[in-house]
């Protein structure tokens, strides 16, 4: 099984599931395009059944309120990357951002980083291109990945919380991701216990003290030192420097209780970290198996795993929602 991965997915536990790796006589391998689409760059593949890419490109994110001008960029693009591996039109089209997103209505309620309100954008685009369109939940499709194809395998009860500019997870509940509409696993807003603001207007989240963007502000707040980003902060705190290892350390506690409101809730038995702050895993994972160590009473310790996919986790989700919309 693992030779028909992809060399970056190989390595773990289990193997791809739901896929089918089989050629059929006339050895038509199907194809998908898979759009990550961030508040300002889309990351799109083409990827064949082993999710290997035939194609891959890179644009700035078309914007507008209605979601057409994106609808008509991802038509350009699927173009170009069938251009780019001189094959035809892929067989369905798999579309993932950042926001709440009702999979199963295609609708995004809701995206920030997009300005987005009700966009129907599974529709809209389909209309357009013609194909069977997917279309999601950047964070749930990563996870959709890494539980299928990463860190996660093996997994009935898992999470996957990417730390970055933001924080939110997706749920495997047994073995089903748990999707309640998009309206699941926004856990950078459990409360955890500090006086600090949240964007979304509350104090104590999570993500106002622990996602990678709340490190960096935090230490400049303190210091009056901009820092670029979590990951200077961890190496200034590995260098000794005490803003920094307070801050860290803030983060890292939150998580933890973040964590453990996880754990008693849902039971994961498998936690997959991953996201900017988690690339220095050496020096922060361990001191939230630590907190958990400690604090946990009757609630089972989880499995602590580093992602395995990186930035292209979504990407890769994207394709996997498009080939579960073609079957087997
Ligand atoms: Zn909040």
């Amino acid at each position: 099984m693992a030779s028909v991965m992809p060399r970056d997915l190989r390595g773990g536990r289990g193997g791809l599931t739901r896929i089918s790796l089989k050629c059929d006589n006339a050895a038509v391998t199907r194809m998908v395009a898979a759009l990550d689409v961030g508040g300002t760059t889309i990351k799109a593949a083409l990827l064949d059944e082993q999710l290997q890419p035939k194609a891959a490109l890179r644009a700035e994110t078309a914007r507008g309120a209605d979601g057409t001008a994106l609808a008509a960029q991802t038509a350009d693009i699927v173009a170009a990357l069938a251009e780019q591996a001189g094959t035809g039109q892929p067989a369905a089209v798999g579309v993932v951002v950042p926001g709440i997103v009702d999979e199963q209505t295609r609708v995004c309620h809701f995206s920030a980083n997009l300005d987005w309100r009700e966009v129907p954008f599974g529709e809209l685009l389909e209309d357009r291109l013609g194909l069977p369109v997917a279309f999601g939940h950047d964070v749930t499709a990563g996870g959709i990945a890494e539980f299928r194809v990463g860190a996660g395998r093996g997994a009935t009860n898992a999470a996957f919380i990417p730390v970055g500019t933001g924080i939110a997870a997706a749920l495997l509940l047994d073995g089903r991701i748990h999707r309640a509409h998009g309206q699941a696993g926004e856990v950078g807003h459990i409360d955890v216990g500090h006086p600090g603001r949240c964007g979304c207007g509350a104090t104590g989240c999570l993500e106002a003290i622990s996602s990678a963007a709340a490190i960096a502000r935090r230490y400049t707040e303190r210091t009056g030192r901009p820092a670029d980003g979590a990951r200077e902060v961890v190496e200034l705190a590995r260098r000794g420097d005490e803003v920094a290892v307070t801050v860290v350390q803030d983060a890292l506690d939150g998580l933890g209780h973040g964590i453990r409101t996880l754990l008693t809730l849902l039971g994961p038995e498998v936690i997959v970290l991953g996201g900017g702050l988690f690339t220095a895993a050496d020096y922060v994972l361990e001191p939230v198996r630590e907190w958990l160590a400690a604090h946990l009473t009757f609630q089972k310790m989880p499995e602590l795993r580093i992602a395995e996919l990186g930035d292209e986790a979504g990407r890769l989700g994207a394709g996997l929602l498009a080939f579960d919309l073609l079957g087997n």
